[in-house]
């Protein structure tokens, strides 16, 4: 197994930046980047492309067959128990502060998965 990854992104070889440049003089091009494997990025989506916007770019041109992978044909529902308003106050110098949270929590004896 290799440790890099090509970048992903269709336009990758197309941006112009002087780290894509490659190839001896009267023949240069842009190249697409290279990704090193590391404990920081294997696994992720950012061990097969070199940035945000070449990761974009691949899913605007194939979100479709991506999609197609696991399609939600249906929404998901998380069984909870029903939620709970709670008012914290605290006093300072300046006077009284209120808000509100509500508290929600995943109903286990009904969790599916
Ligand atoms: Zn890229």
């Amino acid at each position: 197994m290799s440790d890099f990854n090509w970048c992903h992104g269709p336009e990758c070889h197309k941006k112009h930046t002087v780290d894509r440049v490659r190839g001896v003089k009267g023949s240069k091009v842009l190249r697409t980047r290279k990704i090193k494997i590391n404990n920081y990025n294997q696994g992720y989506w950012y061990s097969y492309f070199c940035s945000q916007h070449c990761y974009n770019d691949f899913t605007i041109k194939y979100i479709d067959r991506v999609i197609a992978i696991a399609p939600r044909t249906e929404c998901l529902e998380t069984p909870i128990n029903d939620p709970k308003k709670e008012t914290h106050t605290h006093d300072y110098s300046w006077g009284r502060h209120s808000y509100t949270t509500t508290k929600i929590e995943v109903d286990e004896s009904r969790q599916i998965d």
